[in-house]
């Protein structure tokens, strides 16, 4: 028998464990870096999607653990990541604790957030849990729509060995395609009639696969 509900962030991510939903050390290690009490005050040690406001939520642990996992091979100290979406900024510092932006300067680690309130509301959370990625170069939270991302703040950007999008897209958008360095990684739920499906996407000799994981429920990517 194991229970649902925890009450501090360590039994939380040991049920996880135990559940067979966290297997791999690396992602437990991660995970483990970062506590989800200091991004929802709201039930952060249950195993649940929790709303947050303007129509977001932080998505559920086991979630989390999921995407990060597929990511792994592609989030290590030096690799450049995005988050698509980044609503609480949980998984957005998971990746920089994986690719210790603290201490490799060539780690990159960028949220991006179509509302500003929210994108506020993951500094906050950020402040209270690791406040000195804020004042690295090589983390950020930006507010932006990824969908109004110009030509010239792509170039910007640069290529990401990681992307993972946080909510669900009617289409695979072109620009996160543009942004997928060669053999990186993109995660990102697709609308497939009344449901959505997580897609992992790589580059490979310029090329696109596309492999079809599992049904999921993510809020939607907003075109604007
Ligand atoms: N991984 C996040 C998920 C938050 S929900 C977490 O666990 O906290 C998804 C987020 O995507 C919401 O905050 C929403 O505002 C944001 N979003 C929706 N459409 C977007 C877009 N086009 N560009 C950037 N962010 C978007």
């Amino acid at each position: 028998m194991y229970t649902l509900e925890e009450n501090n962030h360590k039994s939380l991510i040991d049920s996880l464990k135990n559940r067979g939903i966290i297997d791999d050390e690396e992602v437990y290690e991660t995970m483990l870096q970062v506590d989800r009490g200091k991004y929802i005050k709201e039930k952060p040690y249950v195993d649940t999607p929790v709303y947050i406001s303007h129509g977001v939520t932080i998505s559920s642990p086991h979630m989390h653990a999921l995407s990060l996992k597929r990511l792994m091979n592609v989030l290590k100290p030096g690799s450049r990541a995005i988050d698509v979406g980044s609503g609480s900024g949980y998984l957005t510092v998971c990746m920089a604790m994986r690719t210790k932006v603290l201490e490799n300067k060539d780690s990159f680690v960028i949220g991006l957030e179509r509302v500003k309130d929210v994108a506020n509301y993951s500094i906050e959370n950020i402040k209270r849990d690791k406040p000195e990625l804020l004042h690295l170069e090589n983390f950020k939270i930006i507010h932006k729509n990824i969908y109004q991302v110009n030509e010239e703040e792509k170039e910007k950007l640069g290529l990401f060995d990681a992307i993972h999008v946080g909510a669900s897209a009617s289409e695979l958008p072109e620009i996160l395609i543009d942004l997928l360095a060669e053999n990186g990684k993109l995660i990102i739920p697709l609308d497939e009639g009344y449901t959505q499906v997580l897609y992992e996407i790589t580059k490979k000799n310029g090329k696109i696969i596309k492999d079809r994981l599992f049904d999921v429920c993510f809020v939607t990517l907003k075109k604007n």
